[in-house]
């Protein structure tokens, strides 16, 4: 059995491994758009182009470029000339250290740089184009981590973070394979909403190079964060309905401070009466107009479900159902209105980023911080883990 389970790793991992020596991976960029024309501008390096697989020799480009969908062709064109139509375009890097930037022009959206290489389809539906950024992987990390964890973190952190960014691009690696990319742009996969412009992103993603996260029985681990757990982090069971060994709940007094710890909201008393008539079924009786069954208390640690006298209600389905920052608040009626009293920002399964980078600011190193916010997990690197063939 330990055996059979070994070798699944080492088919995950070694697959994984192929993929971190393989130079690429496969986003598809602009995702959350439907994507009819955009321009493409290299802005360091030299590009050569292709045109349904044939280099167009006349055009070097380094100006800019639109690309359009007309029918079910891809119209190219320079602001001078029209290039002509083709059914896909593929913009290559001729060096190593390469970048360009694309802006969606309809629809219109803000200019995002990337590196590396771009290439161009019309969708199986010829509804939009699909714009896919081929790019090293190490590049692509961390694109992602400076994504996801933002500007001016430690480096501490960002290692931590591109430690989490791998382990979970190598354990949904064909999440879109289907769709003729391996990932997309959007908090579906991971955010990569640019290149990294920071040096220190790159560094951390250099220097953790390889290093993954798994857990006692040898598996990648589901690498789930937030912004703030609001000094309490959740059990995956009681968010998803999955239980692990690493994602238990933790309890967290570095976020305590940091800008995502607290929310406040008021809602109208009639609003939540009628909402947990409408949508939970509660009887229309005056049981709600008193304040001991309108208060609800999470003061001393986290709940699961809001309990009135007759209720048992998710308090995920409260937080999606308000649009609320967490599931972690409480209610005190005020007048006609109900004051919720929050703490934290986000699902609070597994990391908590803002303690994590309070962490890292008072010089814990990122071994410490991954082990405080993920049970009984171990950093491997892929790269050693050749003497496992031998068993
Ligand atoms: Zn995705
Ligand atoms: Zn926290």
């Amino acid at each position: 059995m330990r055996s059979i389970k070994i070798y699944i790793l080492l088919s995950i991992l070694f697959s994984g491994f192929t993929i971190a020596n393989a130079e690429n991976v496969r986003v598809r960029i602009l995702s959350t758009k439907i994507i009819k024309s955009f321009i493409f501008s290299p802005i360091s390096g030299s590009y050569t182009i292709y045109g349904d697989g044939i280099l167009l020799k006349d055009y070097d480009p380094t100006g800019i470029f639109q690309m359009a969908i007309e029918g079910d062709s891809i119209r190219l064109k320079t602001f001078e000339k029209n290039i002509g139509k083709f059914a896909s375009l593929k913009m290559i890097a001729k060096e190593t250290i390469a970048a360009f930037k694309v802006k969606s022009v309809d629809p219109a959206s803000r200019i995002r740089t990337y590196d590396d290489n771009l290439e161009v389809s019309i969708s199986a539906d010829k509804s939009q184009l699909q714009v896919i950024n081929t790019v090293d992987l190490e590049k692509y990390i961390a694109g992602v981590v400076e994504s996801e964890a933002g500007k001016n973190s430690s480096l501490e952190y960002y290692k931590l973070q591109a430690i989490l960014c791998r382990t979970y691009l190598l354990s949904h690696i064909n999440r879109h394979i289907l769709e003729g990319f391996e990932l997309c742009d959007d908090v579906h996969c991971q955010a990569y909403l640019s290149r990294a412009s920071e040096d220190n992103d790159l560094k951390a993603v250099l220097e953790t190079k390889g290093l993954v996260v798994v857990d006692n029985e040898l598996n990648l681990i589901t690498a789930a964060f937030h912004a703030n757990c609001g000094g309490e982090t959740c059990n995956s069971q009681d968010v998803w309905a999955i239980s692990t060994t690493y994602l238990k709940s933790v309890k967290d007094t570095f976020c305590l401070h940091e800008t995502a710890a607290t929310w406040q909201r008021t809602i109208s008393l009639e609003d939540w009466k009628s909402y947990l008539q409408v949508k939970h079924k509660t009887p229309p009786n005056d049981s709600l107009k008193n304040d001991v069954t309108t208060s609800f208390n999470q003061q001393n640690g986290r709940a699961i479900y809001y309990v009135d006298k007759d209720l048992k209600i998710p308090l995920k389905t409260i937080r999606a159902d308000f649009k609320l920052k967490s599931t972690f608040f409480s209610i005190q009626p005020i007048g006609d209105s109900l004051k919720f009293t929050g703490r934290g920002y986000g699902h609070g399964v597994g990391l908590c980023q803002e303690g994590a980078m309070r962490m890292a600011k008072l010089k814990y190193n990122y071994q410490d911080i991954l082990h405080y916010y993920y049970k009984d997990v171990h950093l491997v690197d892929l790269s050693a883990l050749n003497y496992f063939k031998q068993e």
